[in-house]
C-alpha cells in the first residue's frame, strides 16, 4: 500500500461540548484499555499491508489527552512497533486545554511528536461556557505557551459563527491568538450538527459568519499566517502537512473507532462503536463499516472540491494526467459559471479568490 499518512482516533472526551458531532463518548471503566489493545490490534494488522515509512501521523479525537501519560506511552511504542517513519516525519497530537499536562509533552517530546493541535475555541469564557467546553480561557493560554516552551509547532483551533459571539469579541480572541507564539490557526464556522444540543438552532439564533471570516481573512496575513486552506493560516513552513495530503486527495490509513481511510481509489470507515471495533479485532477482523470505490468521475468532482480548498487550487497538469481533460473541462466550466472575481483561472489551473473562500459551499454544489 502506498499511503505515506496514518490517521488515529482516540473515540473519548471529558464531556460532550454543545456543538459536536464527532464520534467520541465520556469513557467508562477499562474503555480506555479496551481501547488501546484493539487498536494495537489493528495497528499490527495494518502493518502487514502498509510497508512504506509514513511522512505524517495525526492522533486526533475526541480528546487525545483523555489517554494518561504512561498510556500515552503504550500507544507510542504500538505505532513503533508496526510502522518506520521517514526522517522529518510530522506528527500531530490534539490536546484540549485542561487534559493536557507536562507528563503528555515529556512523552511526546521523547516520541517524535512534531505539532501540537490545541482546542481553544476562544478566550472568551461565557462563550467557552456556553459551548459546553470543559476549560476556561485561563488554562488554554497556559496550554499554549507549555507546548511552546516544549519548542512544539503549535495550532490552535477556534470557532465562529457562536450564538451571542460578537465582533467585538472574535476580533478579540483572533487577536490574543495571533500574538501568542502559534505557527497555525485553524478557524471553524459553527453548524448545528443534527442530534446535538446546538442541532436545532436557527440562523436568526446562530452568529453572523461572514463578517468574522472575511475579517480573519484580512487580519491573519497582516499578522504573519497565510491562509493556504479556507479554514487554515500559518506561517511559512508550517503549513499541516497532514492535512494538505488528504486536500490533495493522497490516500492516508485510518483506525481507531470511526475513523476513515483512502487506499487505492476505495474508501474506509471504521465502526464508530467502541464495544463492536474490538469485537472485530478481538477474532482477528478489521473493524470496517463501511467502504466505497469511486467511479472516475465523482473522484475527480471530490479532488477538485478538496484541491480548490487549498489558496492554490486545482494544478491543471497533475488534474488532467490524474483525472482526464474532460474532466477537468466539466470542473472548470461549474466554477467559471460563476462571477468572476469568485475565482482565477490561468494556465497553471483553477483556484477561488479569499472571496470565493467565502461562499466556497455554492461552489462545491455546483461542482459535485
Ligand atoms: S472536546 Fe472536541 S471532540 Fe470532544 S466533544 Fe468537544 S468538540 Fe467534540
Amino acid at each position: 500500500m502506498p499511503a505515506k499518512a496514518l490517521y488515529i482516533h482516540v473515540p473519548f472526551c471529558e464531556r460532550k461540548c454543545n456543538y459536536c458531532a464527532f464520534v467520541s463518548s465520556v469513557p467508562k471503566s477499562g474503555e480506555r484499555t479496551l481501547y488501546l489493545e484493539a487498536l494495537s490490534a489493528e495497528l499490527y494488522m495494518m502493518a502487514g499491508k502498509c510497508r512504506d515509512p509514513f511522512d505524517t501521523c495525526y492522533i486526533g479525537g475526541g480528546t487525545p489527552t483523555m489517554l494518561s501519560p504512561s498510556q500515552w506511552r503504550t500507544l507510542a511504542a504500538a505505532i513503533e512497533k508496526n510502522f518506520t517513519f521517514a526522517a522529518g516525519a510530522e506528527v500531530t497530537v490534539e490536546a484540549n486545554p485542561n487534559s493536557m499536562s507536562r507528563e503528555h509533552l515529556e512523552v511526546w517530546r521523547s516520541w517524535r511528536v512534531t505539532r501540537v493541535s490545541i482546542g481553544v475555541q476562544s478566550f472568551n469564557d461565557a462563550e467557552l461556557s456556553r459551548m459546553g467546553r470543559v476549560h476556561c480561557a485561563d488554562e488554554a493560554r497556559r496550554a499554549i505557551s507549555a507546548a511552546l516552551s516544549f519548542g512544539f509547532d503549535v495550532n490552535a483551533d477556534l470557532i465562529f459563527g457562536l450564538p451571542g459571539q460578537t465582533f467585538r469579541s472574535w476580533g478579540k480572541t483572533l487577536r490574543e491568538a495571533a500574538a501568542g507564539g502559534l505557527s497555525h490557526i485553524s478557524l471553524y464556522q459553527l453548524t448545528p450538527e443534527e442530534g446535538t444540543p446546538w442541532g436545532t438552532l436557527t440562523p436568526e439564533e446562530l452568529g453572523d459568519g461572514y463578517a468574522p471570516y472575511r475579517w480573519a481573512q484580512w487580519y491573519l496575513p497582516h499578522k504573519g499566517y497565510a491562509q493556504y486552506e479556507i479554514a487554515n493560516f500559518a506561517r511559512p513552513g508550517h503549513e499541516s502537512r497532514h492535512n494538505i495530503n488528504y486536500w490533495r486527495s493522497g490516500e492516508y490509513i485510518g483506525t481507531g473507532p470511526a475513523a476513515a481511510g483512502y487506499i487505492s481509489g476505495r474508501r474506509y470507515k471504521n465502526t464508530d462503536s467502541l464495544a463492536e471495533y474490538a469485537k472485530c479485532l478481538k477474532s482477528g477482523r478489521l473493524p470496517e463499516s463501511e467502504s466505497e470505490t469511486l467511479p472516475p468521475e465523482k473522484r475527480a468532482r471530490e479532488a477538485a472540491v478538496l484541491a480548490l480548498r487549498m489558496s492554490s487550487g486545482i494544478c491543471a497538469e497533475d488534474f488532467v494526467k490524474k483525472y482526464g481533460a474532460e474532466n477537468y473541462r466539466a470542473i472548470s466550466a461549474a466554477v467559471e459559471s460563476f462571477p468572476q472575481d469568485l475565482y482565477e483561472t490561468d494556465c497553471r489551473g483553477i483556484r477561488l479568490t479569499k472571496k470565493g473562500m467565502r461562499v466556497a459551499n455554492l461552489i462545491w454544489a455546483e461542482i459535485i
